[in-house]
């Protein structure tokens, strides 16, 4: 490696051919790298990562805390607070406090955001792009972090480029490079240019840059800079910067809060101008403490809080369960979600294709053997005549090719070859297992071939291949081109090409039969395409296989007036069996009220076949193809979408009118994708869903969500997760806000009842807003999921956050509390008052204010389940609110019986009969709640 670090940065890479470029960068294009040079070379140039300047600072995140309406208010009480108290020489200890709080929650708020964010930015690490690479002369895949200068790797459709490279070699090679250049269009990349040192960056054609991203085409190149060396890096355009917009439920949050900012104002306007015209102007400076109390009681102060929490814990709980999130809103949409639209092959079945019936124009084989071991016997069912031993791959494994194409079944043989050849996957043997690298259809066909001892390498080496057309999901085909010059071949050329069989048949106009051919006829082509229903039927995948002699070697854009005229050598049906999981999945989205449908770019009888084993749809069920899409205008299509479960034969576009046109009928839809065209549908999507393993790195970036086994069971369980996670912050809402109501209320009746002071000081209520129900709030954001949880209809995204009972249960319960607390304060006001008391006349306010705190602690255990009893309940299923609610009680009894804290807290010493007082009437919270359950548990019984 040169010495010269900067090396790599500096040289025009573009100006030197690639011996050049091999030689500078002392790397090789066929062996790549050795580990240990990697190793050295990742010291040297260090890993391959751009700094995220992007990510939002931390005095910004700190300042948005104190943005908060809530916030503000409580400033302004602090304010107010500290006037009336420096007005009186009254040390301003409510104001400090309320301060420190402020303060506090808006640096916990701070803490946990950039916790998250981090986290968040930790997670889009995770899904990081894994590339392809040669290092010590094998083909090998290593995390994109991992590329050095000098390293050689593939690229293909769909990848993203991990870094800036001279390219080696490549096969209509088209990048988009919008992302540096700004231009949309298409750039046709080309090894074998030169060109001049002044090239301007767009126009650099034998370079490929960090960032772009491969329409189309396949290609080989040798990193020239990586990390904040490369072009990207250094004009630093694209900066992944971490999502951080307001979820819904954050925005809802935020108009909650100024719903009760505004209340609030209103009580206290009440308070204070009613107050004076009836009690007069001498009370005003009462009438005032009690509005700052209601002020303050009101304020949900922890709420944000333990939101930020809820939501960040849970993306953590879903990676664990294989789904990664990549953006914050959509852990809450999961929940909504009520249409799953899911590819087939490999998210609903196993992606782990077995050839099992090859059918050339003479025979039907059925092949044997398991996964990717290459043994396996072709047993024959003649057609026509004639007869053919199976021959096992023993056998054959070391005959030479030409013995193969004088083989007995020149039909299978031919057919083989051209599966082979027309591949880009590769078959390896390591640690006692077989496994394929690439595509798995591909891997099937590799496979098949090698247990009739047609192997990949020595015949590409035989039949060179020279150019290709590669595949897509809109040309449902791929071909290759090889060089037969001097190989006793027809021609000098041969095209191997496979795809979808309707089209493969539709192109070829000769059929291949023992050594010959014969002109396809309109019999041979009704037979092949029965042929191909029936293997579809039974559920197979099935590709077609031709080939077709060539004179001249076709240019890239050449592809439709190539693939024309073809020879057919055969169909090849491959099993690719439903996922075991898949299907208890599937009816666990019935239960819960959500509808799977399959968009498959696979025929729609397989498509059917699947399905119907699945449980998706019936054996009849309407069946849409892209061929119908196409004849329906939107419209109609918005008028058929409900009704069909299963679209076959579809091209990435139709995924976009199939999720516009069921987003236009009020569906909240989830769709996977893993193609470089499944980008806009992935988008429009509510939540698009990208595939982990076999996603490429655009449909990644445009999802919301990246599957880490590619397992629609997966999407399922992040439904699940989302649903709790909604279902825990309503559960906290509904505990938060039930006592904030009870607090306002009691500390309003106080006057009222001519209690004379108010029996909580704002001190206090911050203290039960954020410590009692803090602490249990945020245990309560980690219960399980409810049982029922996946037998509800799902959240509409326009229903509000106190839909379903919850807006009347906080008022019920918020009334409950305050008939409690203020039955309690009566007796307690007139047991300090009363003649021969010999304690602390105030010690009624103390009462008040434990047995509040002390009743949320009942709320806190009740609420965990809206319909299970808390006895029916495992009390150890959430330690951690056991442990909340035991800390917070300590906590409480430290404030009433500790002198400092005592004094601080402007509390009073209770004796033991008046905290067991305490302790029986907050008791009577919890025995509230119970009773409502039995009550509704009763009333539906009876219904
Ligand atoms: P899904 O959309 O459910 O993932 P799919 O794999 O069938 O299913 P595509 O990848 O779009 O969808 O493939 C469309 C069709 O193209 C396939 O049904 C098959 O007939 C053909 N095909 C798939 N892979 C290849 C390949 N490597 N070479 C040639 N043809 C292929």
């Amino acid at each position: 490696m040169s010495s010269n670090s900067n090396t790599s940065s500096t040289t025009a890479w573009y100006s030197l051919d690639v011996e050049h470029t091999l030689l500078l960068l002392e790397s090789d294009a066929v062996d790549g790298l050795t580990s240990e040079e990697v190793e050295h070379r990742l010291e040297q140039y260090g890993t391959n990562e751009l700094e995220t300047t992007g990510d939002r600072s931390a005095w910004t995140i700190l300042l948005d805390q104190f943005t908060n309406i809530m916030l503000l208010m409580l400033i302004s009480v602090a304010v107010i607070s500290a006037i009336l108290d420096l007005r009186t020489n009254q040390f301003p200890k409510d104001a400090i406090a309320i301060f420190s709080i402020v303060i506090l929650n808006g640096v916990l708020g701070y803490l946990q955001e950039s916790r998250a964010e981090k986290a968040l930015a930790a997670l889009k690490r995770l899904a990081a792009p894994i590339v392809k690479v040669v290092r010590n002369g094998k083909l090998v895949e290593v995390p994109a972090s991992n590329l050095v200068p000098g390293d050689v790797m593939f690229l293909e459709a769909g990848v993203q480029i991990a870094a800036d490279g001279r390219l080696i070699e490549e096969s209509n090679l088209q990048i988009r490079e919008s992302t540096l250049t700004g231009e949309a269009a298409a750039v046709n990349k080309q090894a074998d240019l030169v060109l001049s040192s002044e090239t301007p960056l767009g126009d650099r054609q034998n370079m490929v840059f960090q960032g772009t991203e491969v329409l189309i085409g396949r290609g080989k190149f040798i990193v020239t800079s990586t990390g904040m060396q490369t072009e990207l890096g250094r004009i630093a355009a694209m900066l992944q910067s971490v999502e951080t917009e307001p979820t819904p439920l954050q925005k809802r949050l935020s108009q909650l809060g100024n719903v009760l900012v505004m209340g609030s104002l209103v009580l206290v306007a009440i308070v204070v101008i009613g107050g004076t015209f009836t009690l007069g102007l001498s009370q005003l400076e009462d009438l005032l403490e009690v509005s700052l109390s209601i002020a303050v009681a009101i304020v949900p102060e922890s709420l944000p809080a333990v939101i930020t929490f809820t939501l960040a814990l849970s993306t953590q709980r879903m990676v664990r369960r294989q789904a990664l999130i990549r953006k914050l809103p959509a852990v809450e949409t999961l929940g909504s979600i009520n249409t799953i639209c899911s590819d087939k092959t490999g998210t609903l079945t196993q992606n782990k294709m077995v050839v099992q019936e090859v059918d050339t124009p003479s025979y039907t084989f059925h092949v044997t053997g398991d996964g990717y071991v290459p043994i396996g016997e072709f047993l024959t069912e003649p057609k026509v005549s004639g007869s053919s031993d199976s021959i096992t791959s023993e056998t054959l494994k070391s005959a030479p090719i030409s013995a193969l194409l004088a083989d007995q079944e020149p039909e299978l043989v031919q057919l083989l070859i051209a599966c082979v050849l027309c591949n880009d996957s590769v078959l390896q043997y390591e640690n006692n297992e077989w496994s394929v690298l690439g595509d798995p259809t591909e891997g099937a066909l590799i496979v098949l071939g090698a247990k009739k001892g047609v192997d990949k390498d020595p015949l590409s080496r035989w039949l060179p291949r020279v150019a290709e057309f590669p595949f897509s999901s809109e040309r449902k085909r791929m071909s290759t081109i090889c060089e037969t010059e001097a190989r006793d071949w027809e021609s000098p050329y041969v095209m191997f090409t496979k795809g979808s069989a309707e089209i493969i048949l539709e192109r070829s106009t000769r059929y291949k039969l023992g050594h010959g051919t014969e002109p396809m006829t309109k019999e041979q082509r009704a037979s092949i395409l029965k042929q191909n229903n029936q293997m579809a039927a039974n559920g197979l995948r099935v590709l077609g296989v031709a080939c077709k002699p060539l004179e001249t070697l076709p240019l890239p854009e050449e592809d439709e007036a190539t693939e024309q005229n073809l020879v057919w050598l055969g169909l090849v049906g491959m099993l690719d069996a439903p996922r075991l999981e898949a299907k208890s999945a599937v009816s666990l989205c019935q239960q819960a009220g959500i509808r799977t449908v399959m968009i498959t770019g696979d025929h729609h009888l397989t498509a059917m076949a699947i399905a119907s084993q699945l449980g998706i749809a019936n054996l009849g069920d309407n069946v849409l193809t892209g061929q119908d899409l196409q004849q329906l205008s939107q419209r109609e299509l918005e008028q058929q979408v409900d009704q069909v479960t299963v679209f076959a034969r579809v091209a990435p576009e139709h995924k976009l009118r199939i999720v516009q046109a069921l987003q236009k009928r009020g569906k909240l839809v989830a769709m996977t994708g893993d193609g470089v065209n499944d980008a806009p549908a992935l988008k429009q999507a509510d939540i698009g869903i990208a595939m982990g393993i076999t996603g490429t790195d655009v449909s990644k970036e445009a999802s919301d969500m990246v599957l880490l086994n590619d397992n629609f069971a997966t999407i399922v369980a992040a439904v699940e997760e989302g649903r709790v996670v909604y279902a825990n912050i309503r559960r906290f809402i509904k505990y938060i806000l039930g006592s904030n109501v009870g607090e306002v209320l009691t500390i309003a009746a106080a006057p009222l009842m001519g209690l004379g002071g108010v029996p909580l000081a704002p001190l206090q209520i911050l203290w039960m807003n954020l410590v009692t129900d803090g602490l249990p709030a945020l245990a309560l954001a980690v219960e399980p999921a409810e049982p029922d949880v996946m037998r509800q209809p799902p959240f509409s995204p326009r229903e509000s956050i106190f839909s379903r009972g919850l807006g009347s249960y906080i008022f019920r319960t918020g009334v409950i509390f305050a008939i409690i607390t203020i039955a309690l304060m009566w007796w307690a006001y007139n047991h300090t008052h009363a003649a021969g008391y010999q304690g602390d006349k105030d010690a009624w306010k103390t009462m008040v204010f434990t047995s509040l705190c002390l009743a949320q602690m009942g709320h806190a255990l009740a609420v965990r389940s809206h319909r299970q009893l808390s006895l029916e309940l495992n009390p150890f299923s959430n330690p951690y609110l056991i442990a909340a609610v035991t800390l917070t009680i300590i906590l409480q009894l430290m404030l009433v019986y500790i002198e400092p804290m005592r004094n601080f807290f402007g509390t009073h010493w209770l004796s033991p009969v008046e905290l067991a007082i305490c302790v029986g009437f907050s008791a009577l919270m919890f025995v509230w709640i119970e009773c409502e359950k039995l009550f509704i548990r009763w009333y539906k019984n009876r219904g």
